[in-house]
């Protein structure tokens, strides 16, 4: 095809394979949404909405990169795991990440407006992207412990930051200076003594994060004469579980397979 004198600046391009057999994340998050999130009225510490739109975009992305085994979500973030066999974009860094954030991106766009029904969208957010190798399960796993564990911490001081501003009637410089030095007990503590909050009995969503994994469901298919039988056919499912623990790995073996 194009054969042109000037093809040579092709080999100014740098080879970014990625090293064979090892799980690959990709990590997105979102630019500035702190402001972001300001701007379109988002409810404090945690918009269900929002979450909802980030689960629905990671959705997307995995109905469409059929090489991801699973996902996590928390806040404005998202980490994608690639089987540690991906040939997907020969295993490019930058194929993977530009493809997986741009469409993460415009389906954040494209569903905006079945969550935000009444919130305009004032500007088009963006999202930053990064790929990293695990070498091993172990390192894998506890990859995702370190992001599910950030999910629990930030969402314990958020609910205790947002509590005392909003029902307490402290300035956010004074509930800040509330917490500051405050373990995981006392946070417990002053929300239950002082505001009646059980931490434990706060939606799932918000202290586990999303878990996004491939499963397989049974349906009804009817054949030409009309008779009925089962087939299996695989789904993108969103849990809010948790995965530190063994428990998940044990009923999922294939995801890290
Ligand atoms: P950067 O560009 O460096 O990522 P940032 O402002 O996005 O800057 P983050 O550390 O990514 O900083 O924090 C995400 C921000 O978005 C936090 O302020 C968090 O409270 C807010 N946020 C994210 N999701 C929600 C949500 N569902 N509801 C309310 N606020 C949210
Ligand atoms: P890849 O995912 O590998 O990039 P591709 O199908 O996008 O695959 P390209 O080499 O990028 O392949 O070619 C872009 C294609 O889009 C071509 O088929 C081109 O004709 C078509 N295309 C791009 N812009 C226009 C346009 N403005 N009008 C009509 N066709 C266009
Ligand atoms: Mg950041
Ligand atoms: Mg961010
Ligand atoms: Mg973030
Ligand atoms: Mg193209």
């Amino acid at each position: 095809m194009a054969n042109s004198r000037y093809e040579y600046v092709r080999q100014f391009e740098s080879d970014d394979r990625l090293l064979p057999s090892t799980w690959l994340v990709v990590r997105i998050d979102g630019q500035g949404f702190t402001k972001f999130t300001a701007k379109h009225g988002f409810e404090k510490p945690n918009d269900i909405r929002a979450l909802h739109l980030m689960n629905r975009a990671a959705m997307t992305v995995v109905e469409h990169m059929t090489d991801i085994v699973i996902a996590y979500g928390q806040s404005d973030e998202y980490s994608f795991v690639f089987s540690k066999d991906t040939q997907a974009f020969d295993r490019r860094a930058s194929k993977l990440t530009t493809l997986l954030v741009s469409q993460f991106t415009s389906a954040y766009v494209f569903y905006w407006h079945e969550h935000f029904p009444d919130t305009e969208l004032l500007f088009p957010p963006a999202f930053d992207s990064r790929v990293v190798m695990y070498p091993s399960e172990r390192i894998m796993r506890d990859y995702l412990c370190w992001r599910q564990a950030d999910c629990h911490i930030n969402n314990m001081y958020n609910t205790c930051f947002w509590t005392l501003v909003q029902r307490g009637g402290l300035t956010e410089k004074e509930a800040e200076r509330r917490l500051r030095g405050t373990l995981s007990r006392d946070k417990n503590e002053l929300l239950f003594s002082e505001y009646g909050i059980n931490y434990n009995a706060i939606e799932n969503i918000f202290k586990k994060g999303s878990v996004v994994i491939r499963d397989r469901e049974l349906i009804d298919v009817v054949d030409t004469v009309g008779k009925t039988s089962k087939r299996s056919r695989g789904v993108v499912r969103t849990l809010h579980c948790d995965i530190i623990k063994d428990a998940f790995w044990a009923s999922h073996p294939e995801i890290l397979r």
